[in-house]
């Protein structure tokens, strides 16, 4: 108690990040802002420009970027979370901290499906659901934001049960396909349903994944409608050439490329929602934990491979991961803008890449290095143990 009146009594916890190298906003319309500056006041971002048209006095928190890159903290469309920061797919502990120090402040559940025992009547779904919302709202690894609580479609939902799940806090559809739905008519019913009561949805597109998943062909997503169409270079199996170009031509929805998927498929995915400008609405994910494991650095590599093989600035492939994904998924983070969240990863250069700066050494296909993460205001992390170690680093000066 005594703490929380200090705290007031102090004033607004303010934050100051000076001497940014390079600003990278996350918005599309303008990758690069023209400013070296950031002030957010209690965990929200109050101005950004340059230091001397800034108040950057008082301030409880003072950081020097060293002239690193400060862009938005990234955003994984696409986890398997299951309990805790423990993933049964690859009995692995920990994953969500290691991509943490892959640049990873926002995760967003596709379903807890890798749950053992994950009950799939519809009372048992939805408790299910309701938990994982739940905890995943009181358990954040090292500050992580991890949407959960995606429930996956069951044959027998009425519109009630999307009703009693909205009013319970839960926000995301677990992938329409991994469960007993998959047809087009039912999904489409359901899917809608969602929608009217605010919970968005996604549907896994592509072969099956794991023994016990199965094929959702073009016609399916088209028909369903889901707000984002999963992993459409499949996941891991794609579908054919022709099916994902008539996707990303025809669906108004978020363009989903994974990690986990196929890499071609990817591409063509990515170069396809160019041509029909369509790329505002392509978002990243990485699909794990899967069977390909989990990758810390998976939206890093992400972003690094769409720039240096699919013909896009790194400025341009890293909104696809921050204001993009906001967009779609309706996030206050994502933008370094003001009234956004105090969200950031700072970056620069791998230490002995071949490129000239941050931006060439992704666009010739390097990894950034990962100096510091701040969330909502807070440093979570500095320098990163997983990414190869970035040239220059950020300081708290003052904290
Ligand atoms: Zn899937």
């Amino acid at each position: 108690m005594s703490h929380d009146v200090a705290a007031k009594s102090a004033g607004p916890n303010k934050l100051v990040i000076r001497n940014i190298g390079l600003l990278l906003s996350g918005d599309l319309d303008h990758p690069i802002l023209d400013a070296d500056t950031v002030v957010a006041m209690d965990g929200v971002i109050h101005a950004v420009g340059r230091e001397k048209d800034l108040d950057t006095a008082a301030a409880a928190t003072t950081i020097d970027a060293k002239g690193s890159a400060l862009a938005p903290g990234l955003i994984d469309s696409h986890v398997h979370p299951v309990c805790g920061d423990w993933t049964p797919r690859q009995n692995q502990l920990g994953w969500i901290d290691s991509c943490l120090h892959g640049g990873v402040t926002t995760m967003i559940s596709a379903g807890e499906v890798h749950t053992p025992g994950r009950p799939k009547d519809i009372v048992g779904l939805k408790a299910m659901a309701i938990f994982a919302q739940r905890a995943f709202q009181a358990f954040r690894p090292g500050g992580v934001k991890v949407y959960a609580g995606a429930p996956v479609l069951e044959q027998g939902m009425v519109e009630d049960d999307f009703k009693e799940l909205a009013v319970a806090g839960v926000k995301f559809l677990g992938e329409v396909g991994l469960g007993s739905v998959k047809d087009g008519v039912t999904g489409r019913r359901m899917v809608a349903w969602a929608r009217k009561y605010g919970i968005q949805s996604t549907i896994h597109t592509g072969g099956p994944s794991i023994p016990g998943s199965s094929l959702i062909d073009k016609d399916m997503v088209l028909e369903t409608d889901a707000d984002v169409v999963g992993h459409i270079n499949g996941g891991h199996t794609a579908l054919p050439d022709d099916q994902i170009m008539d996707i990303c031509l025809r669906s108004p929805r978020a363009l989903e490329i994974v990690h986990n998927g196929n890499e071609r498929a990817a591409l063509l995915a990515l170069r396809t929602a160019r041509e029909v400008s369509h790329l505002d609405h392509v978002i990243l994910g990485t699909d794990s934990p899967a069977g390909s494991g989990v990758q810390p650095l998976g939206i890093l590599r992400m972003i690094s491979m769409l720039s240096s093989l699919g013909e896009t600035p790194a400025e341009i492939a890293i909104c696809l991961a921050t204001g993009n994904t906001a967009k779609m998924r309706s996030l206050n983070c994502g933008l370094i803008a003001a009234g956004r969240e105090a969200t950031f990863v700072f970056l620069d250069t791998a230490q002995q890449s071949a490129g000239k700066n941050l931006l060439d050494s992704i666009q010739k296909g390097d990894l950034a290095g990962v100096g510091m993460v701040i969330i909502d205001g807070a440093v979570s992390i500095q320098r990163s143990r997983n990414t190869p170690p970035a040239t220059r680093v950020p300081e708290v000066v003052r904290a």
